[in-house]
């Protein structure tokens, strides 16, 4: 089949059915493809909401930007909702467009290598291989959760957990619970955990800026606009999206802002000046990602809560120990210390022309042309991959700009009867360079340690500018930036002209 003329559009296997997965089949739907499957190795779809369930869960980008900018659903209640919502929402998708019947689930791809002669890639998973022109792969930046490297941790004989893959049978009622972290997620959970326990001792490491969220729920003659006038909804998403762009400028130009901001918030609910002094971070607003919560600073202000700043030496059988010789013991711990973000792709091992694997070629720290390709991996397309995080604004957006690019390219495959189309190293080399110094001279690199970084400090996930110049940038594709390899057949033909 596959060292055939391509006649019914390349097929592409997608890896993963959350946001980025389920955005590249339906633009392939919607360009008449249908020659794809996705591989998701859950039960389910949703990547990112379906697994993170912890209390309080939720999306920090109003809901108007974080949806399919085709999809457009007036059916919510407030401003900013829960996971729970947007798996709701992203379930109704994947049925509205037909697409369940072309996710194989259960399917983790561990393996994918690109066989140059057949212009085919060969996919290998839960004991079964499968073949396709095109990889797109989706499988995320915050997939894999992160354990701290603190010794002892299998010792603690109480029950301990991670914020994406909450214990909800663990009654919490009077309890002493220690969380370590205070990324993202323990911001969005510490205020609901802390209602519920006898004591929280939250051990952190680096305080991070947090101002207030302008959550409200929509009025009724709200609802009923979005529903009627979708022009409306549109309007309110292009607010949003232009409050976001200019969320970066403030990063990038004054924290000074959000920093007041934090601050008077903080003031407001935190009297204790030590837990103040301990709760105010010493690097730039942005540099780690600014945070937005309405309950973050009331829990700070609790009796309850104990804010421990001095470093964990061990987890013990009962407790942490501390460097101070302290020892505080606990009935459970979560863990709040956020995801392996910078092995993107996780486990799955990915071999290109000449047998070279794309660890290999990361080994620095991964880069990919506008985060989407690399040379020597044809016909391969990373989806929300390197540098395409965002601080302020939607990933949604991002994804979308992918998903074209990618339908696009599979477009030119079918069009041209080409074997492969395979970035070139100088084209990655110049778009890299431009990221590398919008990172560099970006708050990313304002000398803070973050989850955007390497050890080495090479800042690879996120983006460093306005997303509109990312849109730019990936509205078409260059050809010109790809070496284009015609299929043997086609050349023949061609000869024989
Ligand atoms: C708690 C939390 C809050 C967030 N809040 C925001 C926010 O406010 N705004 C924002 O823009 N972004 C936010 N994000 C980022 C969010 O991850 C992205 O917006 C988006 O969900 C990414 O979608 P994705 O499809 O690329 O990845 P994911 O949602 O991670 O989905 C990846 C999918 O791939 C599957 N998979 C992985 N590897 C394989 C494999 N080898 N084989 C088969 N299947 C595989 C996984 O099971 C999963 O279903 C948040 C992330 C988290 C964790």
């Amino acid at each position: 089949m596959a060292s055939q003329r391509i006649t019914d559009g390349p097929s592409v296997a997608i890896v993963g059915a959350g946001v980025a997965g389920i955005c590249t089949g339906i633009k392939l739907l919607a360009a008449g493809n249908r020659n794809f499957t996705i591989y998701e190795k859950a039960s389910e779809i949703g990547g990112t909401w379906r697994e993170n369930t912890y209390p309080g869960c939720s999306c920090d980008v109003p809901l108007h930007m974080y949806q399919f900018s085709f999809e457009l659903d007036p059916g919510w209640d407030r401003k900013f909702v829960t996971s729970a919502d947007i798996k709701a929402y992203l379930e109704k998708v994947v049925d509205k467009y037909g697409l369940r019947s072309f996710i194989r689930f259960n399917t983790e791809i561990g393996e994918a290598s690109f066989d140059e002669a057949r212009g085919v890639w060969q996919l290998r998973g839960a004991g079964e291989s499968f073949e396709a022109h095109v990889i797109a792969a989706g499988t995320g930046q915050l997939h894999r959760p992160l354990y701290p490297a603190l010794p002892g941790r299998e010792n603690f004989e109480g029950p301990s957990w991670h914020s994406a893959d909450w214990n909800h049978e663990y009654d919490l009622a009077g309890k002493h619970v220690g969380v370590i972290g205070t990324g993202a997620s323990a911001i969005q959970f510490v205020p609901e955990v802390v209602r519920k326990v006898a004591r929280l001792s939250l051990f952190q490491r680096t305080p991070a800026w947090v101002v207030p969220r302008p959550q409200r729920d929509f009025a009724s003659w709200e609802k009923i606009l979005y529903g009627a006038v979708p022009a409306f909804m549109r309007l309110q998403r292009w607010k949003i999206y232009w409050s976001g762009e200019l969320l970066f400028y403030a990063f990038h130009k004054s924290g000074d802002k959000i920093r007041e901001m934090a601050i008077e918030a903080m003031k407001a609910d935190v009297a204790d000046p030590v837990k103040q002094a301990a709760l105010t971070p010493d690097y730039a607003p942005g540099c780690k990602r600014v945070l937005f919560s309405n309950d973050w600073w009331p829990a700070m202000g609790r009796s309850s809560l104990d804010v421990v700043t001095d470093p964990i030496e061990t987890i013990t059988a009962t407790g942490v120990k501390l460097k101070s010789g302290r020892d505080v013991p606990l009935d459970a711990i979560i863990y709040g210390t956020g995801f392996d973000t910078t092995h993107f792709l996780g486990p799955m091992k990915v071999t290109g022309l000449g047998g070279a694997d794309i660890k290999n070629v990361w080994r620095k720290g991964a880069e990919a042309h506008h985060g989407m390709t690399v040379p020597g991996f044809p016909n391969f397309f990373l989806l929300y991959g390197p540098n395409t995080n965002l601080g302020h604004n939607s990933i949604i957006f991002m994804i979308e700009c992918q998903a074209n690019y990618i339908v696009q390219c599979v477009r030119k495959l079918k069009d041209d009867d080409l074997l492969y189309l395979d970035v070139k190293p100088e084209a990655l080399r110049a778009s890299n360079l431009s990221v590398q110094n919008d990172n560099e001279n970006s708050v990313f690199n304002a000398g803070c340690t973050s989850w955007y970084k390497t050890e080495e400090g090479k800042v690879t996930n996120n983006w460093a500018n306005y997303t509109f110049k990312y849109w730019w940038r990936t509205r078409r594709p260059d050809f010109a930036e790809y070496n284009l390899r015609k299929r043997p057949s086609a050349l023949k033909a061609i000869a024989a002209e």
